[in-house]
């Protein structure tokens, strides 16, 4: 540690004043939206002070999800192989590490994952597959995978392709397929020391064809990659201006065999303050839990849900979670809910009040009222 250090942290505790955190909830409670200054703030909340930061963020986790919580589950469809330089992933072509490396899961593969991913009390099964973005042929394969899994079980489903043309998101949506995800991963300034060969911006034209052709946004990132705190801020407020929906928030797992392997400047106190912040700043989103939650928070595991309402369950794309059933005892003892399946999405509330013909309560499946 340089002798400076000290200094240039007790210089930047004083220009980030500690902020009433009660009020900052009530504020955003009534409509402020979150500023840059307040969102540094929460990240350098005091360890002392908390509780009482989770205390005030759960006011506003509460008025728009109350105690629920939602599972996510993901089927890694297409593992490896993949032609990009994203330095946080096991799947890129600068990738040693060691993974399961495969072309995409045929029909049957794909329909006894969602099976299980229903079973399992998730209420959104995501398809994922490792590339650039998919190929005509691999979409045509999602698509009739996609109406097979809607036709027969209460799954929303998402779909985690790569980039896509405003015509694939077009056949995307017009399949069913309720959300994209489609993570920034980190903020424009921060995003060419993580990946060189796409941009912060063809990521931003992905979300763009996603929203025009009436998809929901499920876009968020990865903490700990070795950005500045302004990063994680300005990507939180970015997510918030694309008025995304579902965000998950991802703390490294880094890899043997990644350029970030060996990288693990996270506490799970840091990480619940990222969970706040992201709660403060897009108070009505779908916040989620997501890759990293075991290793980083590790005990504090359940506090996350004091600000989150979310959590990916069982399996990552190359890493392994906790157990659902750990996940379900988890969220009981908390005395939280999980909503298992069925329409989570606007798109699906709309769908399942159409056919019950009659208007949904709230934008949340009625939790609001
Ligand atoms: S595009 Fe996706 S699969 Fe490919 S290296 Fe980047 S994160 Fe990994």
């Amino acid at each position: 540690m340089s002798v400076l250090e000290p200094i240039a942290s007790a210089l930047s505790a004083v220009s980030t004043p500690s902020l009433n955190w009660d009020d900052l909830a009530s504020r955003v409670l009534a409509g402020h939206a979150l500023t840059a200054a307040e969102g540094i703030a929460v990240l350098n909340c005091p360890d002392v002070e908390l509780p009482a930061l989770l205390a005030a963020t759960y006011r506003v986790r509460h008025k728009y999800w109350g105690n629920e919580v939602q599972f996510y589950s993901l089927r890694n469809a297409k593992s490896g192989l993949c032609p990009e330089d994203c330095g946080y992933c096991s799947q890129s072509k600068i990738s040693e590490a060691e993974i399961p490396k495969y072309r995409f899961n045929d029909e049957a593969t794909l329909l006894a994952s969602a099976k299980i991913a229903a079973e399992n009390k998730s209420r959104t099964f995501c398809i994922v597959a490792a590339g650039r973005g998919p190929t005509e042929k691999e979409l045509d394969h999602v698509i009739k995978v996609v109406q097979k899994i809607k036709s027969t079980l209460p799954l929303n489903i998402c779909c985690c392709l790569g980039l896509l043309t405003p015509d694939q998101a077009r056949r995307l949506a017009d399949a069913g397929v309720d959300r994209v995800n489609h993570n920034l991963n980190t903020s424009r300034r921060y995003y060419p020391e993580i990946c060189s060969t796409h941009t912060f911006d063809d990521r931003m034209e992905t979300l763009k064809a996603v929203r025009d052709a009436g998809m929901e946004l499920c876009s968020g990132g990865i903490v700990g990659m070795g950005e500045l705190q302004d990063d994680i801020v300005d990507m939180a407020l970015t997510l918030r201006d694309l008025k995304v929906e579902s965000i998950p928030v991802n703390f490294l797992h880094p890899i043997d065999g990644t350029p970030l392997a060996g990288q693990r400047d996270l506490n799970p106190r840091e990480c619940l303050k990222v969970l706040c912040l992201f709660r403060l700043a897009n108070p009505e989103s779908e916040i989620r839990i997501a890759g990293g939650r075991e290793l980083h928070l590790r005990w504090l595991q359940p506090q996350g849900l004091y600000a989150a309402n979310s959590l990916f369950v069982s399996d990552y794309l190359t890493t392994k979670g906790q157990t659902p059933e750990d996940d379900v005892r988890m969220v009981e003892d908390l005395g939280f809910v999980i909503t298992g399946p069925g329409p989570e999405t606007k798109k699906g509330q709309q769908a399942a009040a159409a056919a019950a013909g009659s208007q949904p309560e709230c934008s949340h499946g009625g939790c609001c009222s």
